[in-house]
């Protein structure tokens, strides 16, 4: 998000722009690591949907184009639990947002998903879904912020922002910045920097586990995205192609244990063994887990994301609480996030219809 916003102030026209990461670009403690994402317009709340057509209409294109390279790789998605649970708010959020997915029928979901088993199960078919190759998108940004004349300092670690006077000083490891205004997009690490999001914020890691099978030609868990929606929010488990030969799968833990970003990122056996269990329950073919590894997620109680201006300081404006569902918005974040420190507002009507929700003092209705 940190980069997106500095590509979103660069077309903005702002002069002076300065990234600071105090690790690398994709690195393995924050949380947009690894080699993919999920697309999907598939939301239980349409204004996500919209948020999302937006971006995928709007500005994921506008980024390939300046990239020179195509970033999401289309594929079916498939939303798939049982009846009467969380399936159902996900088909009426698609239903009221006018996403491209619809319900389908068992016999053509299982036509259609055929790795799966999807016995006694909803399906909701997303024509929009696709892949999003994140190691592209992180790179791609970085090397334009580079061309650009972004200041990128990489290593860097700040340690308090300095709102006394008439500019911020941001100190860091590396002494000071001087800054007009400030973003915070510090993924896990947001309630350090700003003790305002503490309430709001619950970290948790995530365990990730990469499947292959010696049974089947191309990816093994199928060519398509899938997330499956049980009957409450800690039912949630998904996953995507990695590669030809490896599905990406892991389950979608947003509760129990709230954990510390700086800990060692080490993958948990027990957790890894109950997605085993569920890639084996779920799936036709038989999928045997390599290799493992940990992304933190920073929740809301809502799911919903942070955007906003800080309240008692219009310099600073702040993108946290991706709620493990941010990748996707990413380049629209980006531009919100650009928009809000300069201007205050933003262009986007779709941000600004669901803004509410996404304040530093939680969902107003
Ligand atoms: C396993 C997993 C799977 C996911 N799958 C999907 C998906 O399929 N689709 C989707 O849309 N989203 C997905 N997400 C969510 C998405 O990846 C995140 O919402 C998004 O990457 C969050 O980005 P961020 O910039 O907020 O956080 P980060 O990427 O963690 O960036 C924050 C950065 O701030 C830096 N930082 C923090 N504090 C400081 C400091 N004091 N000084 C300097 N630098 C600092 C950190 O080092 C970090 O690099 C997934 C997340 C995980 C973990």
């Amino acid at each position: 998000m940190g980069l997106a916003t500095g590509w979103g102030l660069t077309e903005r026209g702002v002069g002076r722009v300065g990234v600071i990461e105090q690790a690398t670009i994709g690195h393995r403690r924050g949380s947009s690591n690894g080699r993919v994402r999920i697309a999907r317009t598939t939301y239980p709340n349409p204004d996500y949907v919209r948020l999302m057509q937006r971006a995928r209409r709007d500005t994921w294109p506008r980024l390939e184009a300046q990239l020179g390279a195509s970033l999401i790789r289309r594929l079916p998605g498939c939303f798939f639990g049982p009846e009467g649970g969380l399936v159902e708010a996900y088909a009426d959020g698609v239903a009221r947002g006018g996403a491209n997915a619809e319900r389908v029928t068992l016999s053509r979901a299982k036509a259609l998903f055929s790795t799966l088993k999807l016995q006694g199960c909803s399906v909701i078919h997303d024509h929009t879904a696709g892949s999003i190759d994140a190691e592209d998108t992180r790179h791609g940004i970085n090397a334009l912020l580079r061309a650009r004349g972004v200041d990128l300092n990489l290593g860097v670690q700040v340690q308090q922002l300095d709102r006394s006077g008439p500019r911020i000083i941001v100190s860091t490891d590396a002494g000071e910045f001087s800054a007009e205004r400030v973003v915070v997009a510090a993924g896990a690490w947001s309630a350090r920097l700003l003790p305002v999001l503490l309430p709001r914020l619950m970290v948790h890691r995530q365990d990730v586990g990469y499947y292959q099978s010696s049974l089947t030609a191309g990816p093994p868990g199928g060519d398509f995205a899938w997330v499956f929606l049980g009957r409450t929010d800690d039912e949630i488990y998904y996953g995507l192609p990695e590669d030809q030969d490896t599905l990406k799968a892991a389950h979608h833990r947003r509760s129990g244990t709230i954990d510390d970003p700086d800990d060692p990122p080490h993958c948990r056996p027990k957790l890894l063994a109950s997605l085993d269990d569920f890639i084996a329950h779920h799936f036709r073919v038989p999928l045997s887990r390599g290799d493992a590894n940990t992304c933190p997620y920073t929740s809301t109680e809502t799911d919903d994301f942070i955007v906003d201006v800080h309240p008692d300081d219009d310099r600073i404006t702040i993108g946290a609480g991706f709620s493990g569902h941010g990748f996707k918005f990413a380049p629209i974040i980006g531009q919100i996030l650009a928009e809000l420190a300069t201007t205050g507002r933003s262009t986007i009507d779709e941000f600004s219809a669901m803004r509410h929700l996404l304040s530093v003092s939680g969902p107003s209705s």
